[in-house]
C-alpha cells in the first residue's frame, strides 16, 4: 500500500506532505501510481506513539484483554508499539512465554507488541528469572520488570541491575514498599481517613525509588521508575538526574489528572496502585514531565472483567485501562495549559519511551528511509469517552462520560493503515 497524506502539521509546527510507500517514508516522486491520497487538513502528526507499560492479560486472562484485542485499543489510541507486562499466567518468566507473547503480537499484526520479562521467577521476588535467556530468545527482551509487585530484596534487585548491563537492558521497578502498603486501598491521607480506608504513604513509594537511584548509581546500569506519582519522587528523581546517574521515569495519563478526591464515593473504578494521590502531586507531577524530569507518559493499561470492578471497593481489582485515551489526556493536562508543545508530546510519547527500551524503528523522525510508524491527531476535535465503544476487551476507564480533546484519526504501523481510513 501506498499513501500520499497532504497537509500535515509536524511535530515541531511546519507543514508537509508525506508519502509512504512499501513500509517506508519515501520522496514523493518516488510513490508508485495508484497511491491512495489522503488531505490530513492540516491535522498534527506525530511518529506513532510508543507505550512501556501494558497489561495484556494473555496467557491466563484472555476475559480482560488478548494480545489482539489489546493490539486493537493501542492503535485507536496512536500506538503503534505496545510492551506486555510480565504478570501474566503463567508469568512472562521464561523464553517460551515472551516468544508466545511475542507472536501473539505478529500474528494481531496491528502494531508491535514488546514483551517485557519478569524480574523473579513468578514474581516471587525470592530468585532471578530466566532473564538472560529471555534477552536472547526472539523476543529480544530489554526491560524486565516485576510490574505489580516490587522487587523489595535490595540484593535482587542489585544482581538484576548488574545482569541487565550485558545486554543493554534496564529494569523497570514498580516501587511499593510492602510492608508500609500491606492491605493498603488507597492513597494515605484525609480521603482515606474519611472513608475509613487503608491508607497507602508516599514515603512508600519513595523510599523504593531513592533506594534504587542509588543501587543504579552503584551498578552503573539502567533504572527505569514506573508510574511515578508523588512530588518527593520527582524530587529524588530529579536530585538522581542532576548526580548523574541512569535513571529514567513514567508517569500515568490518570496520574496526570485525577486525585483521591474521585474516591469519596467508593466507586472502584478509582481503585489503582499506585493510587490517585494529591492536587499538589499532580502539579508536580505535570512540573516534572514538562522539564524532563520525568521522561514518559505510559499508560500502565489494566484491563479488568467487569465482575472484579462492579464490586465494592475493597474487594475491587486495581486498574484502569488507558490506551484509547492516554493521547487526550496529554493534551488536556500538558498541551492546553501549554505545559508541553508537540515536539514535547512526541518526545514523552514515543521518541522517549523507544530510546529507554531500545524499540528499533520506533520514536524516529519522520522523514524518507524511516518506517512509517505514524499517528495522525485531529487536536481540534473533541470526544466524549464511552466505554460501551472502546476497542479493549475491558470496560474500566475512570473517563466514562468525560469530554476530552484530541481525536485519533489515523495510526499507521509499517506503512499499513491500522486504524482509520
Ligand atoms: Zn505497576
Amino acid at each position: 500500500m501506498s499513501f500520499l497524506l497532504k497537509n500535515a502539521t509536524l511535530p515541531d509546527g511546519t507543514k508537509a506532505d508525506l508519502a509512504i510507500s512499501d513500509g517506508l517514508f519515501v520522496a514523493a516522486a518516488n510513490l508508485p501510481k495508484g497511491h491512495q491520497v489522503i488531505d490530513l487538513g492540516g491535522k498534527q502528526v506525530l511518529p506513532g506513539l510508543v507505550d512501556l507499560h501494558t497489561h495484556l492479560r494473555e496467557p491466563g486472562f484472555e476475559e480482560a484483554e488478548t494480545v489482539a484485542t489489546g493490539s486493537a485499543s493501542a492503535v485507536r489510541g496512536g500506538f503503534t508499539a505496545i510492551s506486555a507486562m510480565a504478570n501474566t499466567s503463567p508469568v512472562a518468566d521464561t523464553a517460551g512465554v515472551v516468544e508466545q507473547v511475542f507472536r501473539l503480537g505478529q500474528s494481531a499484526g496491528l502494531c508491535d507488541v514488546f514483551p517485557i520479562g519478569a524480574v523473579t521467577q513468578g514474581l516471587n521476588g525470592l530468585a532471578l528469572s530466566e532473564i538472560g535467556a529471555m534477552a536472547d530468545s526472539a523476543a529480544q527482551v530489554r526491560v524486565f520488570s516485576d510490574d505489580g509487585k516490587c522487587v523489595f530484596d535490595p540484593l535482587l534487585m542489585r544482581r538484576a541491575l548488574e545482569y541487565v548491563k550485558k545486554f543493554d537492558g534496564v529494569i523497570a521497578q514498580h516501587a511499593q514498599e510492602p510492608l508500609l502498603t500491606k492491605d493498603a486501598q488507597m492513597n494515605e491521607g484525609e480521603v482515606s481517613a474519611l472513608l475509613g480506608l487503608k491508607g497507602w504513604p508516599a514515603v512508600a513509594e519513595e523510599a523504593i525509588i531513592a533506594r534504587d537511584v542509588l543501587l543504579a548509581e552503584h551498578t552503573k546500569s539502567r533504572l527505569h521508575i514506573c508510574h511515578l506519582t508523588t512530588a518527593g519522587g520527582v524530587e529524588i528523581i530529579r536530585w538522581a538526574k542532576a548526580r548523574g546517574i541512569d535513571v529514567t521515569a513514567e508517569v500515568t495519563p490518570h496520574h496526570l489528572l485525577l486525585t483521591d478526591d474521585y474516591a469519596k464515593d467508593y466507586d472502584p473504578i478509582f481503585k489503582v496502585n499506585p493510587p490517585l494521590r494529591l492536587e499538589s502531586d499532580v502539579h508536580a507531577l505535570r512540573a516534572g514531565l514538562a522539564d524532563g524530569t520525568i521522561d514518559i507518559v505510559a499508560t500502565d493499561h489494566a484491563p479488568h472483567s467487569s465482575e472484579s470492578k462492579d464490586c465494592e471497593w475493597a474487594e475491587a481489582s486495581f486498574g484502569m485501562v488507558g490506551l484509547e485515551t492516554a493521547l487526550s489526556i496529554v493534551i488536556k493536562t500538558m498541551v492546553e495549559p501549554g505545559l508541553l508543545d508537540y515536539q514535547g508530546v512526541a518526545d514523552r510519547l514515543s521518541i522517549a519511551p523507544a530510546q529507554i527500551a531500545r524499540y528499533k524503528n520506533h520514536g524516529q523522525s519522520l522523514t524518507v528511509g524511516s518506517v512509517a510508524n505514524l499517528t495522525v491527531v485531529d487536536t481540534a476535535a473533541k470526544w466524549i469517552v464511552d466505554r460501551d465503544l472502546m476497542s479493549t476487551r475491558s470496560k474500566n476507564t475512570p473517563f466514562h462520560g468525560f469530554e476530552l480533546p484530541g481525536v485519533v484519526t489515523h495510526t499507521f504501523f509499517k506503512g499499513k493503515l491500522a486504524c482509520g481510513e
